[in-house]
């Protein structure tokens, strides 16, 4: 999960990273009343992307009728597709300069990284491309962690000027245990700024939390989803447990293992290609358990995507024979009944296949369409959703 600014503060301010918290609001009046309280402030777009400064999603106000202006024209705009829908109001103290700092699970590493330069800002992927020597990457052991030496060692070679070394030996720890504690997979800080007297703040944050531990760790991480930003059809799917991810396309998809559903999304993109360019509608991993109602549930949610025009279900029998499959179709399209309104390709094989095709022969229902290959299946459901 990727928290916004405002809550990504909240989790500095837990961990001992100085930070100004500010107001979160969602009208112009109330981003006036905050600013009657802090005085000359800043008024910043909270949506899940980066940018916003360079958007027009930051602006700093002198008085609190400023104030109301920013917030009427930032609620409302759209940053890389995303709607804002509150901005975050907090004193403003202007920067001397900006500093980057983050650290991030380096997969490929199997370890975790620090990214630091004095050379922070809206401009740091500029000054990566064109000045990469001033962006810093330092390994992390993760079992060694990062102790005061560590955030000496790190302080160092991103050259935090004097004035500011001690601060920032104390922050980048700090911010270790912001990313050690509350399982977060990133934590960015751009601006880390040096403000009047001296002074280090975070002035930005971007964390990224590790779901798997938000389910077991962390159950206090549920109060950082924010209902109206999520997709409406992704939280009716996490509802009901179903592993889905909507895309943009118009085959819907259900298969059964992670790595099966993946490599349908490819072979219905590739047939896509000669039916109109259709493409895959979504993502849906129904796991072994593929019985009437989990089959029911995910048809559901497919079905539900007004974007969907056929659907292909994509199952390999293991120790969900074929034949359980087929009658969790069966019972589907009966607990669906009329809300069943696109044709469904299936194709069964593996455990107990000719049970299962047989079972779907006899059913003959309207809607259903079973082809033996995944290719042919693909390209059957590419097909339908193009006419
Ligand atoms: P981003 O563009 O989405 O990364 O948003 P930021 O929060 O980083 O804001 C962009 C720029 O606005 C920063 O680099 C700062 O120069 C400025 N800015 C952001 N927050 C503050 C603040 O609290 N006070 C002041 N004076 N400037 C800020
Ligand atoms: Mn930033």
């Amino acid at each position: 999960m990727d928290l916004m600014e405002y809550q990504a503060k909240e989790l500095f301010a837990k961990h001992g990273v100085t930070t100004t918290l500010g107001k979160v609001v969602t009208t112009p009046e109330e981003a006036r009343s905050a600013a009657e309280e802090y005085g000359f402030c800043v008024v910043k777009a909270q949506v899940k992307a980066g940018g916003r400064g360079k958007a027009g999603g930051v602006k700093l106000a002198k008085t609190p009728d400023e104030a109301f202006e920013h917030a009427s024209n930032i609620l409302g705009m759209e940053i890389k597709g995303l709607t804002v829908n509150r901005v975050l109001v907090t004193p403003a103290t202007p920067p001397q300069e900006e500093y980057y700092f983050s650290f991030l699970l380096d997969r490929s590493n199997r370890q975790y990284l620090c990214i630091a330069s004095v050379e922070g800002g809206v401009e740091i992927e500029e000054v990566a491309k064109t000045n990469p020597d001033a962006v810093k990457q330092i390994a992390i052991d993760p079992g060694a962690g990062v102790d005061e030496a560590k955030a000496r060692e790190i302080a160092t070679e991103a050259k935090f000027p004097e004035a500011v070394f001690e601060q920032a030996v104390t922050m980048i720890q700090a911010l270790y245990t912001v990313f050690v504690e509350e399982d977060a997979t990133l934590v960015e800080v751009n601006p880390l700024a040096r403000l009047e007297g001296d002074k280090l703040e975070a002035l930005d944050g971007k964390v990224s939390l590790d779901d798997n531990a938000s389910e077991v760790r962390h159950h206090e991480h549920e109060a950082f989803e924010i209902s109206e930003e999520t997709d409406p059809l992704e939280a009716k799917a996490k509802a009901k447990g179903l592993n889905y991810v909507k895309l943009d396309g118009e085959v819907g998809i259900i298969g059964n293992g992670a790595g099966l559903v993946m490599s349908t999304l490819d072979v219905v993109a590739y047939a896509g290609e000669a039916h109109g360019g259709v493409k895959p509608a979504n993502f849906l991993d129904i796991g072994g358990g593929a019985n009437a109602e989990v089959m029911a549930n995910g048809l559901d949610v497919i079905l539900g995507d007004e974007q969907v025009k056929s659907v292909f279900v994509n199952v390999f029998g293991g120790i969900t024979a074929c034949d359980e499959v087929a009658n969790g179709i069966k019972g589907a399209l009966e607990i669906l009944g009329d809300q069943a309104t696109k044709p469904l390709v299936v194709r069964l094989d593996g455990n107990n296949v000719d049970k299962g095709r047989a079972i779907l022969d006899e059913l003959n229902h309207p809607l259903v369409t079973q082809v033996a290959t995944m290719d042919g299946a693909a390209d059957k459901a590419a097909e339908l959703a193009n006419g």
